[in-house]
């Protein structure tokens, strides 16, 4: 233990109780640092996940149910990890979601959540955790973007729109800490076969009559040039590097992890 980067470390990491923000909590957990789930889904099932990984990592693990549409939540969470491990030390902005649908078909209510759960969500932790990340003169703050923060696809506007901005607010908050031990970054992470992109591939089935392993082949030989999903795992070791202090030097990146996506 005593060799882990993270150790006395808190990490808050909003939708982790799915997909890659709960493969980023393990791998955190995995280098030593306290963990604060969120994310929907079954009590009983998150309470489970709550306690393996407190019992798998020998760290203390909690869960805060804030909706990430909601500041007084946000507030609401921000408060509770500072009452319960005096605030938080790593601060992983990935809660998502997805719509695909033409603009002019967009439903506003989707595109006010998307912006709101992929974007200003990010605003609100960053703002309220900055304070005592700069007394402590040391933090890290990690943006899941995606490939689509830096460049676009059809049907997607309200998640590109997201994701640009959410890249932007990195930058902007990264110069703002340069001269401090805080760092702010994002990951923008190519295909990653989780159930946000599972109803992509269930969508593709349905809609050009093959099976799901066909509709994987097809949505990945569309964007992703290695053929492969990314996995939350090799995520996860990104975000354990991005902790670490010879990453120090990383500031306002958007560092794709896409099987060669963006290289196109
Ligand atoms: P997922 O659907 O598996 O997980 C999303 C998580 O967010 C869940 O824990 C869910 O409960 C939580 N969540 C959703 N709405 C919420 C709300 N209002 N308040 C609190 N939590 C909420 O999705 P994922 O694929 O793991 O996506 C995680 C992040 O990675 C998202 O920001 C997504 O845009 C981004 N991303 C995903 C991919 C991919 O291919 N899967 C690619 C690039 C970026």
């Amino acid at each position: 233990m005593a060799n882990k980067t993270l150790n006395g470390k808190t990490a808050l990491v909003t939708g982790s109780t799915s997909g890659i923000g709960l493969g980023i909590a393990r791998a955190l957990a995995a280098d030593g640092a306290n963990v604060l789930l969120n994310g929907f889904g079954d009590a009983g099932e998150i309470e489970r996940l709550r306690a393996d990984l407190a019992a798998e990592f020998g760290v203390q693990v909690a869960y805060h149910n804030a909706d990430m549409t909601k500041p007084d939540d946000i507030e609401a969470m921000i408060r509770y990890a500072e009452d319960k491990f005096g605030g938080v030390d790593v601060l992983v902005n990935n809660a998502g979601i997805q719509h695909v649908a033409n603009v002019e078909d967009f439903p506003v209510a989707k595109w006010d959540a998307i912006i709101a759960i992929n974007l200003s969500s990010a605003f609100h932790t960053s703002r309220l955790v900055l304070p005592r990340m700069r007394e402590k003169n040391w933090g890290r703050i990690i943006n899941l973007a995606s490939t689509h923060g830096l460049v676009a696809s059809a049907g997607k506007s309200a998640y590109v729109a997201a994701k640009h901005g959410l890249i932007g607010l990195t930058k902007a908050n990264a110069l703002e800490t340069a001269t401090t031990g805080v760092t702010v970054n994002a990951i923008c992470p190519g295909f990653v076969l989780t159930p946000l992109v599972q109803k992509q591939v269930d969508d593709r089935a349905t809609r050009d009559g093959i099976s799901n392993e066909q509709a994987k082949k097809a949505l990945l030989a569309d964007k992703q040039p290695s053929g492969e999903f990314v996995t939350p795992e090799e995520l996860g070791a990104l975000a354990v590097f991005l902790c670490s202090d010879a990453a120090r030097q990383v500031r306002g990146v958007a560092w794709n992890m896409d099987g060669g996506w963006v290289a196109q």
